[in-house]
């Protein structure tokens, strides 16, 4: 069967030259005579691998030497409680902004561990834009104040971040990370679980600048110490090995095929664009975020009918456009289109839905 065109919000496409590379290497990694999924973490062909990959992310990111890189599992949902272990330790107070339903989330875990603020939501207008802020509501005392950058279910995107002052900056960036240039100076720490850009799934990782990496509170598991996993190289226990090699092969594609994140990001704005531009000429389909938030990975879309809406996904389904249906929390559609789905995908898709559109009339 022919490869199709996968839309799904995570686990997602992974590039084609990736997994054909995974393929060559996967009974005899390079000559060691074993696969990658086989290996100790601790032998030195995988050691190879692990600091091939911290350069890559590095070097592809930009992140710089006061910052460290840890390889974690548990999901970027882990982190919703991690983070508030590990940072919410002096004044016990942090800010959070609900933009979705991942920073709702993340925000009602912290609030378990300390006094947290609802600073600003989109709530009332069903997530459909990025909250307005009022920098009055900041806390100038708090331990952090976090976003969620790139809101998959509904969307939308940060496309101006909030200014908090001398206050660490905390994103879950899941599902826009390696997708643009992020200048990770401007924040404490930044989080990600791996199966929208990055990697299969069981891999998340944890960029956060070093000095924050402090006494973590006392009921901390001590595979959330992150200070734990930075002086351990993130194998205190056994890492997620397998994803952490396809991580590398990503990001080797994003900088030897694409040419980096800057040329990442043209391509990743075309293809949004096509879409975009489709929507906004349509009669039968409008895209639900509002046009300034609007994310370049996750296209949401409705006809405004729902049997008319089951009918497009069923019928997409059939023509190998897949993973097309909504979250279930919001209904209608949604075209998850990250680093790894070819221009080529979203042209096709395009056509697809003027046909339908045509012919239900
Ligand atoms: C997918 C996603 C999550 C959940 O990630 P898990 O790794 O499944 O815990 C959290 N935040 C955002 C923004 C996501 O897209």
């Amino acid at each position: 069967m022919p490869r199709v065109y996968n839309f799904s919000a995570g686990p997602s496409m992974l590039p084609e030259p990736v997994l054909n590379k995974a393929a060559a290497e996967l009974l005899d990694y390079q000559g060691s005579g074993q696969s990658v999924m086989e290996m100790s973490h601790r032998s030195k062909v995988f050691m190879g691998i692990y600091e091939e990959a911290q350069a890559l992310w590095r070097e592809v990111m930009g992140i710089p030497e006061n910052y460290k890189v840890l390889f974690l599992q548990g999901g970027a949902s882990s982190q919703f409680a991690a983070v508030p272990m590990n940072l919410m330790t002096k004044s016990g107070k942090a800010d959070y902004v609900l933009s979705g339903q991942f920073s709702t989330k993340a925000y009602k875990e912290a609030a378990r561990y300390g006094d947290c603020k609802v600073v600003a939501s989109s709530k009332d207008d069903n997530f459909s834009h990025i909250p307005a802020l009022d920098p009055q509501e900041f806390r100038p005392d708090a331990d952090y104040f976090h976003i969620c950058m790139n809101n998959t279910i509904y969307g939308t995107v940060w496309n101006t971040l909030p200014d908090t002052g001398s206050v660490p900056l905390v994103a879950d960036i899941s599902s826009c990370i390696l997708s643009k240039p992020i200048d990770v100076t401007k924040f404490g720490l930044l989080y990600a679980g791996a199966q929208k850009n990055v990697a299969p799934a069981g891999l998340t990782i944890v960029i956060v600048r070093e000095d924050l990496l402090g006494e973590p509170m006392e009921c901390t598991p001590t595979m959330f110490n992150y200070k734990v996993m930075a002086e351990n190289d993130s194998m205190y226990n056994t890492p997620p090995c397998w994803p952490i090699y396809m991580s590398k092969l990503v990001l080797e594609w994003i900088k030897n095929d694409i040419g980096g994140l800057g040329k990442m990001e043209e391509r990743n704005v075309r293809k949004a664009q096509l879409l975009y531009d489709f929507l906004d000429q349509s009669k039968l389909f409008q895209g639900c975020a509002e046009k300034q938030d609007r994310s370049i990975m996750n296209v949401t879309f409705v006809t405004g009918d729902k049997d008319l809406d089951a009918k497009f996904v069923a019928e997409s389904t059939a023509a190998g456009f897949v993973n097309l249906k909504g979250h279930r929390s919001v209904g209608g559609m949604r075209a998850s289109i990250y680093n790894a789905m070819p221009e080529e995908g979203i042209q096709k898709l395009v056509d697809f839905m003027a046909k339908f559109e045509a012919e239900n009339k």
